[in-house]
């Protein structure tokens, strides 16, 4: 297992289309541990593909307490409601918004790390994770959801944030 280097937003391949993968290979397994150590390293509950540097249609997530999931390929079959909560983004780490927009209820098809498929249901929180997540494989980043005065208020509190994590790195 591995922690792996956590891409920060605007880098490559965070705002682009991740590809599906054409077959799970007995690398999957592997990479959805490296993806859910990574993701444990941070305290976060959920990590896409591009956050690490690959451009696949790969996510893990974990709620508290319960056994962590991957996504392979995944699909929202069904969204339903609308909430508006708290979202960051290990991405955009010490950035926080309060009203993102989000479907409360959302039926999600995907593959697991060994590729076998699974649907499954999800509320709340779960869903709002799983919609963030999602999003990542398109491309699309929190701050895409809000509206524009408090999404331009968040990307220039993260150009802030962002300064201050590579000069303290030494880049
Ligand atoms: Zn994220």
């Amino acid at each position: 297992m591995a922690v792996m280097d956590v891409v920060l937003y605007p880098d490559d391949p965070l705002t682009q289309k991740a590809e599906p993968f054409d077959c799970v290979g007995p690398e999957a397994p592997q990479l959805a541990k490296n993806m859910i150590e990574t993701m444990d390293a941070h305290d976060g509950v959920g990590l896409a593909g591009p956050q690490v540097g690959i451009a696949k249609r790969i996510f893990v997530l974990c709620e508290p307490d319960q056994e962590p999931m991957c996504f392979i390929n995944p699909e929202i079959l069904e969204m339903e409601g609308r909430e508006e909560g708290e979202e960051g983004c290990l991405s955009m780490p010490g950035i926080y918004a309060k009203n993102v927009p989000r479907a409360t209820r959302v039926r999600v098809k995907a593959l697991d790390a060994e590729g076998q498929p699974f649907e499954m249901e999800a509320h709340g929180f779960l869903a709002r994770i799983i919609q963030h997540e999602y999003d990542h494989l398109e491309g699309i980043l929190f701050p895409d959801r809000l509206d524009i005065i408090t999404r331009g208020i968040v990307l220039q509190d993260w150009t802030e944030v962002r300064q201050e994590l590579l000069s303290a790195s030494g880049e």
